[in-house]
């Protein structure tokens, strides 16, 4: 006799997925019939499950949801501006919020790159215009410098960082950003020069003795190494009233020259000394030059562009003997 599976009852189970070619096991309720033992569809714990599988499969190979709003909440931007700023549909956006799906792979960078540069959005938007009509541009903007705008956050966030091989096992110093930018700007630098310094003074410091001096992170752009996120920490020093940022046209390109306003730095003899060291050596050398020979050292040829820079290239930098 066929059973008609009426008498149910509800176990734990445990489920097996295989979600882009990845095992996902985990146990979840699910109904089976008491009589024949078959399983029995149950719309709430059948979406339940499949729900469970996806977090876990976005907790370890993905993003999570809660992170996902997180960026967004971030920004403090509508469903419907992020996901043109993703570049998926509003509806897609939901599903991804809610974990009823997974972020596809062109979605799940973009994501990736928000959450840890949130510097970025500013160029996302900026190379896709036609996603945006010129109300929305002006909106994310003003969000933007609302962003750009509240320090405090920024600061706090990248002190969070914990100790690594991407930050030369220090915490982010502000203090001892502002101090050494501060010191680099006592007469007038230019902004380009400034970024290479400071990733020559972080990687010979780290060279020397195990630790960078400023904790921060650098990142491998097509023009050489530069700190993570500073256009924001260069415009905090200049809304502070550290340092003076004045930008003049050369040719047909914009350049930035800094000035230190900024009369109390509290920096160590060994600290000046490297500083001092490469101040010297690059004396004599403009932006472009400084950018150039930074092209030669492993710490910029090895790592992939827009990634963080390992500290271990350190032990490779050796200043003269190179040609420039
Ligand atoms: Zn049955």
């Amino acid at each position: 006799m066929k059973c008609n599976c009426q008498n149910t009852q509800i176990i734990l189970y445990h489920h097996k997925y295989l979600i882009k070619g990845k095992e996902i096991e985990f146990d979840h309720k699910r109904r089976v019939c008491k009589d024949c033992g078959s399983l029995v569809y149950d719309e709430n714990l059948d979406e339940a499950a499949s729900k469970e599988a996806i977090r876990i499969y976005n907790l370890n190979y993905g993003i999570t949801k809660e992170e996902i709003k997180e960026i967004r909440k971030n920004y403090d931007l509508s469903l419907e501006l992020f996901a043109k700023i993703i570049g998926c549909a509003k509806k897609t956006l939901i599903s991804y919020e809610q974990g009823t799906s997974i972020p596809n792979d062109n979605y799940l960078i973009i994501l990736k790159t928000l959450q840890k540069n949130p510097n970025l959005l500013k160029d996302i938007i900026e190379s896709n215009p036609e996603r945006f009509s010129i109300e929305e541009m002006e909106k994310i903007k003003n969000k933007l410098h609302r962003l750009y705008g509240n320090h405090f956050l920024t600061i706090n966030f990248l002190e969070e960082n914990e100790p690594s091989l991407y930050n030369g096992y220090t915490k982010f110093s502000f203090q001892k950003f502002k101090d050494v930018v501060s010191y680099l700007a006592t007469l007038a630098i230019g902004k380009t020069k400034l970024m290479k310094e400071l990733f020559y003074i972080d990687f010979l410091y780290y060279k020397n003795y195990g630790s960078s001096l400023t904790g921060m992170s650098y990142v491998k752009l097509p023009h050489g190494p530069v700190p993570d996120n500073y256009e924001i920490l260069l415009e905090i020093l200049n809304d502070n009233n550290f340092i003076e940022i004045t930008s003049t046209l050369k040719g047909n390109y914009e350049e930035n020259t800094i000035v230190s306003v900024n009369k109390d730095i509290n920096l160590s003899k060994e600290e000046k000394k490297i500083i001092n060291e490469i101040v010297n050596y690059f004396a004599s050398y403009t932006g472009s030059q400084i950018a150039d020979y930074s092209h030669q050292e492993n710490a910029w040829k090895l790592p992939e562009f827009n990634k963080l820079i390992s500290y271990e290239y350190a032990f490779d930098i050796e200043l003269g003997k190179k040609n420039a």
